[in-house]
């Protein structure tokens, strides 16, 4: 079996409206750049894996949208006949730096669509993974509220559309996007059959959620868990964050299947976040989920592409993800590697973000 690739040159097409970087253009705001979720960071991503081949190696292809149906067991009719009619009209804002312009409904939706095909078709067995590169993402997304350049929930609709056709049952969401998955945490917050984990730089976006004592609540409590992480935490302390707190948490919950919200922002260079994470963090944090996956979860696996924002590299991080994924030897050698490694943290600095994980374990009592 091979891995699948979910994409559609559609999802490129939506609108990130007229801002400068995070800022609407105004007054003294000189137009230029555009959103920071512009399509090129993801349209290069498949370039660069049509270079080097490793294209050839996955099952490509598009799904249909996500329909009226999947979208309404997560979001309210009211929101999402709001966001029609506005896109019908030409576009606008409904929410935080969320712009869309016309058939921006029509998008999302499909982009929400290429989630769902991709985790159908791993709950299938019709592939060995997926991936998912949906545009725009989904993570930030509340109900009846979309913000951070996230429009509808993509991994709630498509976990949602797997338990309607009885794909699954526990679901664990690892979000390894720089950002709070707020969003995810928001519609799962109560549910104790999703396990929502988000590890992410403190108090960066949004600024007052993520908090490692929010755990969820109701019967849900126990199942959400933020690891928020200080900026500079590099390529140590992240994986000493999925080894001590990331897998035994998945081991304690059992899921029947793994979703990842795959950011690409805790990159070293990405304008959004000072994370520090390079070629080699992407790479091992996907072989440690596969490795929990195949232990928890007969391998089934899927990722939801979500941020990541600088253009020249994300497709290398997008790109050595896939190889890890698909198992293909064809790689793409990541030329801010050198950068990387002479930017990383100090061993004092490796202390302090390891005393600040294991005092996160010592609580949950890992
Ligand atoms: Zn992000």
């Amino acid at each position: 079996m091979t891995t699948g690739f979910f994409w559609d040159e559609r999802c490129f097409w939506h609108s990130g409206g007229n801002y400068a970087g995070l800022l609407p253009v105004a007054g003294l705001v000189q137009p230029g750049g555009g959103l920071p979720d512009n399509p090129e960071t993801k349209r290069r991503f498949v370039n660069l894996m049509r270079v080097t081949g490793l294209w050839e190696a996955l099952e490509t292809q598009t799904a249909p949208a996500a329909t009226s149906e999947d979208l309404l067991r997560i979001h309210p009719s009211s929101y999402l006949d709001s966001f029609r009619d506005a896109s019908d009209k030409g576009g606008g804002e409904l929410g935080l730096r969320t712009p869309f312009g016309a058939g921006g409904f029509e998008i999302a939706a499909l982009s929400a669509g290429l989630a769902k095909g991709a985790l159908f078709a791993t709950l299938r067995g019709e592939v060995q993974n997926a991936y998912a590169l949906s545009r725009p993402p989904g993570h930030h997304c509340l109900p009846d509220f979309p913000n951070g350049f996230c429009l509808l929930a993509n991994i709630a609709i498509a976990i949602e559309a797997a338990r309607a056709e009885a794909l699954c049952d526990r679901v664990a969401v690892i979000d390894w996007d720089v950002h709070h998955g707020n969003g995810t945490e928001a519609i799962y917050y109560d549910d104790p059959d999703t396990l929502t984990i988000s590890l992410h730089q403190e108090r960066n976006y949004p600024l007052d959620t993520g908090d490692f004592a929010d755990r969820g609540s109701g019967e849900g409590t126990g199942t959400n868990l933020n690891i928020p992480l200080p900026p500079g935490t590099g390529h140590t302390g992240y994986l000493e964050a999925f080894e001590r707190l990331v897998i035994p948490a998945l081991r304690d919950f059992k899921p029947d299947a793994i979703v990842v919200a795959c950011g690409f922002d805790a990159g070293l260079v990405d304008p959004l976040s000072r994370m520090l994470a390079g070629s080699q963090t992407f790479r091992a944090m996907t072989e440690l989920t596969m490795q929990a996956a195949a232990d928890l979860c007969d391998s089934r696996l899927t990722l939801v592409h979500e941020g990541g924002y600088s253009e020249e590299h994300v497709p290398f991080l997008g790109h050595h993800v896939m190889e890890i994924l698909s198992g293909s030897a064809i790689t793409a050698a990541d030329p801010f590697q050198p950068r990387f490694e002479g930017q990383q943290p100090s061993d004092r600095f490796n202390r302090y973000v390891s005393q600040v994980i294991a005092e996160m374990a010592e609580v949950l009592g890992y």
